[in-house]
């Protein structure tokens, strides 16, 4: 990506994003928003949602995480945004990528990425899953039970492998993790000597403090206890373990700044005698969140006295599917609202109690009730800011809306 006084060159070069719609904004002359605005007026047949993924956002919480963590490897989870090119970018950028599936991993390796920059990050995986890992080289992986070190000593047994533990702290999650993955403490000396007794190399510890986490004080106690494993399996007499795996949970608002200075604080507390010691992340949310804004159209509309409901073209079975599984809250605004400019107006208009709808055919798809939102008409444009995070990821197709076929435009604003 390159740059002039007043304009900026996007030049996408990772195999996964040539030949995307690529979109370079002008330093002097334009907002995302303006972008977004121009987009629809410039194609009045558009009336297809679509998202505005801006690169330049992405390149700052990159710089924002090298400069705060330097020490931490971040290895993007592609669960929370597979889109190929947020991946590109990262990929371009120097990411390392934690895939949980076979077709997460053909998604990374398709850009270009040699394998060793991925963690199959995924305590439970499928026989075969494990098979194509072993076939292309993915050769790191967790672990959490008996049974997923059997099938791994069967299919690929030259694989790195991270114990993955339950912290005891869930961060106050919006989405823990704990009920599903992680040894607790007692089953952690067994499955050291189950590997062991297998013959499988185990490097390091790997845990989550669950997602959207909001306190970061439990990173302490998750390298604490981190730590303690790696002393067991000193005890035991296994090869010294060297990767610590930090997991996700970070978000890129200001929190991110007090996580990072606790994991900071614990690693310097707990792993400051460890040489040689790497340190791994899988941060999702905190690269994919903010960067993605989704443009929606109005389908339908009710009034009721002065209630207000409108449909659009995007829902909970589609993008909004963040309200059901990720526990988000999310927002909106009229498109026409946006610029500083059009938003002083349209503060001076009268609003209505507002509903909105998605498009399907069930009551359970209502993406906001209780907005104070301006008067819409037929064909006017929602936003969605901050829509990047398990999102369009887990919508489905459900009654023939298809989120798969939302497109979107890449651009790329100054990050400074
Ligand atoms: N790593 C693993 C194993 C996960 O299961 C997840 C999310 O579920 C992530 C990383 C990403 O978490 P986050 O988006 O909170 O950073």
């Amino acid at each position: 990506m390159g740059s002039s006084p007043n304009s900026f060159e996007l030049v996408l070069d990772a195999p996964g994003v040539r030949g995307r719609r690529v979109t370079a904004l002008t330093k002097d002359g334009s907002s995302l928003t303006e972008f977004m605005q121009s987009t629809v007026i410039n194609r009045q047949e558009l009336k297809e949602p679509f998202y505005v993924l801006d690169l330049g956002v992405v390149m700052s919480l990159y710089e924002k995480w090298t400069r705060s963590l330097p020490m931490v490897k971040p290895f993007y989870a592609v669960k929370c945004n597979p889109e190929p090119a947020l991946l590109g970018a990262l990929a371009a950028l120097g990411s390392n990528f934690d895939c949980a599936s076979q077709a997460e991993i053909e998604a990374v390796l398709s850009l270009g990425v040699s394998p060793d920059r991925i963690v199959y990050a995924n305590p439970c995986k499928a026989e075969s899953h494990i098979k194509y890992a072993a076939s292309v080289g993915v050769n790191l992986t967790t672990f959490d039970s008996r049974e997923e070190l059997d099938k791994i000593r069967n299919w690929h047994p030259k694989c790195d492998l991270l114990l993955r533990i339950k912290p005891l702290d869930d961060g106050g999650a919006r989405c823990p993790l704990g009920p599903k993955y992680g040894a607790l403490p007692e089953e952690i000396a067994p499955l050291l000597q189950a590997a062991q007794a297998a013959q499988l190399n185990v490097t390091g510890v790997s845990f989550h403090i669950g997602s959207g986490a909001t306190n970061s004080g439990a990173y302490h106690g998750a390298i604490s206890a981190a730590k303690t494993v790696f002393d067991t399996a000193a005890e035991l007499g296994l090869p010294k373990l060297h990767i610590l795996n930090i997991g996700g949970g970070f978000t890129s608002d200001p929190q991110f700044d007090v996580a990072a200075s606790a994991v900071k604080a614990a690693i310097q507390t707990h792993f400051s005698n460890e040489p040689g010691l790497t340190i791994i992340s899988e941060p999702g949310r905190f690269f994919a969140e903010s960067g993605f804004t989704l443009a929606t159209n109005v389908i339908g509309k009710r009034v009721r006295g002065d209630l207000r409901e409108y449909w659009i073209n995007d829902g909970v079975y589609g993008s909004m599917n963040c309200i059901l599984y990720d526990h988000a809250t999310i927002t909106c605004m009229p498109l026409a609202c946006t610029s500083n400019r059009a938003n002083a107006i349209c503060k001076g208009l009268r609003t209505h109690n507002s509903t909105v709808f998605g498009p399907t055919c069930d009551a359970l798809d209502t993406v906001l009730t209780g907005q104070q939102l301006p008067e819409l008409q037929l064909s006017d444009w929602l936003v969605f800011p901050n829509m990047g995070a398990y999102t369009a990821a887990a919508g489905s197709s459900f009654n023939g809306f298809n989120t798969a076929a939302i497109f979107f435009h890449l651009v790329y604003s100054n990050p400074n």
